[in-house]
């Protein structure tokens, strides 16, 4: 595995990797993270693997996607850690670039998302798509990948980034992941660090009440019955300050339609923690 931090540095490997197939081009996916690595990326590089011949990960805690009041200085960064995972799931190359390496000193074009940025992650985190989607669409520029891999834990994100890749004519294949989870139904998060014994207990609610509503909806209860009852369940609970639960159109994230798929959202914060959580309901008459 080669651990490049340089946009040179790169290039010269993606060369490398591409061409060492005995003058056949090797196929490229991209998985592009955080760091702070957990079983779910470790999902998204595996299913990288099945898919393509050779795989790059970037690690890169972009601070263009965080609000002034987020938590870019505490996110954690555990680079030694992950590269030791990333090793044992048989990444081909590490990209990790500094902020310097990333954005330079000057920058006069920025990516601007339309409604979807003004919606639920949009309206509490003013400016964060716009970040996510100047990264994304560097980085994509940079390791031009034939697929990129995104998890489904971050559905709204995943939305942006396909309108992006659909609006720019970008030539990648996007891929989703299903969410994947602790054993108690909590949806792992690089955040979940910030959360004691007790607030990850008090976390898996959120996951238990995406569940009642999606037996709720499958057992004929209205999108908007469903939806009160899940808020009050949440809200009802010391130490969860809720800040959406919505039944939407999973591409749209409109107001969900009665009949096809629908996608529950919920973000909340737990004891001073925000996270966020989804799952899908499909359409029961197909
Ligand atoms: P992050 O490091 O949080 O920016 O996440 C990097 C990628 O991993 C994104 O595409 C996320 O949606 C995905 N991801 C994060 N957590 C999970 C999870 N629990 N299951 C599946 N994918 C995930």
């Amino acid at each position: 595995m080669e651990v490049v931090v340089t946009k040179a540095e790169l290039k010269q490997a993606l060369t490398q990797i591409r061409s060492d197939n005995f003058g056949e081009e090797n196929t490229v996916a991209l998985v592009m993270t955080m760091g702070a690595l957990h079983d779910g990326h470790i999902r998204l590089i595996k299913a990288a693997k099945l898919k393509a011949q050779k795989v790059v990960v970037s690690i890169y805690v972009n601070p263009l996607q965080f609000g002034p009041n987020e938590d870019y200085l505490k996110y954690p960064r555990t680079l030694e850690a992950d590269l030791l995972r990333c090793k044992q799931a048989g990444v081909d190359v590490v990209f990790a670039p500094s902020d310097e390496q990333m954005y330079g000193i000057t920058r006069q074009i920025t990516l601007k998302v339309g409604i979807l940025a003004t919606i639920f992650e949009g309206k509490t985190r003013p400016g964060h798509f716009d970040g996510v989607c100047q990264v994304v669409c560097k980085v994509l520029n940079l390791v031009k990948p034939d697929y990129a891999f995104f998890g489904q834990k971050d559905a709204q994100q995943l939305a942006v980034i396909k309108n992006m890749v659909h609006d720019l004519d970008m030539d990648v294949e996007i891929c989703a992941i299903p969410i994947v989870r602790e054993e108690n139904g909590l949806a792992m998060s690089s955040r979940n660090v910030y959360l004691s014994e007790k607030s990850k207990q008090k976390a898996t609610l959120i996951y238990k009440t995406l569940e009642t509503a999606k037996n709720k909806i499958m057992w004929g209860s209205s999108i908007a019955d469903t939806v009160d009852f899940c808020k009050q369940k949440l809200s009802a609970v010391d130490g969860i300050e809720l800040d959406y639960f919505e039944i939407v159109d999973p591409f749209t994230f409109a107001e969900s339609a009665n009949v096809g798929q629908k996608l529950v959202i919920c973000a909340a914060k737990v004891d001073g923690t925000r996270l966020i959580d989804n799952l899908l309901i499909e359409d029961p008459l197909n």
